[in-house]
């Protein structure tokens, strides 16, 4: 039997709309609550878009996908999964970043992810631009990681502007350097559109990132490429990155950077699905940007991943 404390309140018994929205209706457990030992997965907002190179946004992210989120119900509706009976699930109420200091947000957060790592929570964070995901690599990463990223984009560039080397387009870059993702066991999916040049592309080459391109992605469909990630990330612990970009922007139009071609919104929440079975130590999902979201769309499928993002980490 599932512990009160941690089941979501319910649309039977007060309406969606009303309460205060933590995510997924799930109880807020801080690091100073008397039962923040008992979490097994916490969901964590990173409301800081100080990465971001073009469109911003997704500072906004955190508030606007749990309000999104109160839509979620208990069980799966394609697999019946029940996460919230199967872990104890909490909100851990969002990391404060420095909206004015890159480099001291980028210390904030690994504090905080480390303190979520030593409590053996693992979290599931909600962007937040994706210069997020690496401090919360070098929080939660003992050694290098495996990683499935879905996105449009690499994120693998050296720099922008003339070497500044903290910017979204970086963290997976940096986080190889820093010895934080073990390449071997990177693959990205999704990757398209215009680029400035193949750069990012020769980086992956030459330490061994497996990345599928969206005509690779199409050409083979979801179950043979992820059957294809499974096998490159092994049993091995592994990070899962989201970007919402990875999706079509007619089905996700609210955020930053846009690429069309993409996936459909069956199909995002499908490769997800398909992740049953691998070690996931973490995820995250970013670049939602509620001032270009009209009408919460790309937050409310935006929080639909995460929910299937929990029920393969249960
Ligand atoms: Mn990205
Ligand atoms: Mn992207």
């Amino acid at each position: 039997m599932s512990d009160p404390f941690f089941t979501p309140v319910s649309g039977f018994d007060l309406p969606r709309f009303a309460g205060v929205p933590t995510f997924m209706r799930l109880p807020h457990v801080d690091f100073d609550h008397p039962r923040f030992g008992e979490v097994d997965i916490g969901i964590i907002g990173a409301p800081w878009d100080s990465g971001t190179t073009n469109r911003p946004g997704p500072r906004h992210g955190p508030r606007q996908l749990r309000d999104l989120s109160t839509m979620i119900r208990a069980e799966n509706g394609a697999t019946h999964i029940r996460p919230f009976e199967a872990a104890n699930i909490a909100d851990l109420g969002d990391v404060a970043p420095n909206p004015a200091d890159i480099e001291d947000s980028l210390n904030r957060f690994a504090i905080f992810y480390k303190r979520v790592k030593g409590a053996g929570i693992r979290p599931l964070t909600a962007g937040g631009d994706h210069l997020c995901s690496l401090p919360i690599l070098r929080g939660i990463a003992d050694a290098p990681l495996g990683m499935i990223h879905f996105d449009s984009h690499t994120d693998l560039f050296h720099s922008y502007f003339d070497g500044t080397i903290y910017t979204h387009g970086t963290p997976f870059r940096r986080a190889v350097e820093e010895g934080l993702l073990d390449p071997k066991r990177v693959i990205q999916i999704g990757i398209r559109g215009t680029a400035y040049d193949m750069e990012d592309r020769d980086f992956a080459k030459s330490v061994g990132i497996r990345i599928v391109t969206i005509d690779e992605f199409f050409q083979r469909g979801i179950a043979d490429v992820m059957a294809e990630a499974r096998e490159i990330v092994g049993q091995g612990d592994t990070y899962v990155s989201y970007d919402i970009d990875f999706i079509d922007p007619a089905f996700a139009p609210g955020t930053g950077t846009p690429e069309v071609g993409g996936p459909n919104a069956y199909q995002a929440l499908q490769v997800v699905r398909e992740l049953a079975g691998v070690n996931i130590v973490g995820a995250d999902m970013v670049e939602v940007s509620p001032p270009f979201d009209v009408g919460g769309t790309t937050a409310w499928l935006g929080v639909s991943i995460m929910f299937e993002l929990l029920c393969v980490m249960v």
